[in-house]
């Protein structure tokens, strides 16, 4: 990395998607809910159990840690012209050691992946954004294991 691309603002691709806590592994943020257990990610804007409607939600870390669950290759970029990565990118569900299944980016070709392959989250750069801002998505790579 040069000492430019240091400098560079980073932003997420979206805020309050993931934290960074001490132990510098990241992790997703997600809501469960305080009556019936139901986890949500991401967070609940609603700030409502949309199972049991309850409003008792509590704030969680979700990850690092998972398995694929089912996973696609995607050849052309989303629509909307926002989207500042590359293409094919692989996109799938993970389900995570918490439980609860996430849709994501799977960092990796899809002829090396198959259902099942324990995956890690990371927070990786995504492209470059209007500001020349580095965006950052969270990401899911193989642990080889
Ligand atoms: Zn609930």
């Amino acid at each position: 990395m040069s000492g430019s691309e240091r400098e560079s603002r980073r932003s997420p691709v979206r805020e309050g998607l993931w934290t960074v806590p001490a132990d510098g592994e990241p992790r997703l943020l997600g809501h469960r809910c305080r009556v019936c257990g139901e986890v949500f990610f991401p967070r609940r804007v609603t700030g409502t159990c949309s199972r049991c409607y309850s409003q008792r939600l509590d704030e969680v870390q979700l990850g690092p840690l998972g398995r694929i669950a089912t996973f696609t290759a995607v050849m052309q970029p989303p629509a909307g012209g926002r989207y500042r990565g590359s293409v094919p990118f692989c996109y799938g569900i993970v389900e995570l050691d918490d439980g609860v299944r996430v849709k994501g980016h799977i960092a990796a070709a899809p002829d090396r992946l198959r259902t099942g392959m324990r995956v890690k989250l990371s927070i990786d750069e995504l492209g470059r954004g209007e500001a020349d801002d580095v965006v950052e998505i969270y990401r899911f790579h193989p642990t080889g294991e």
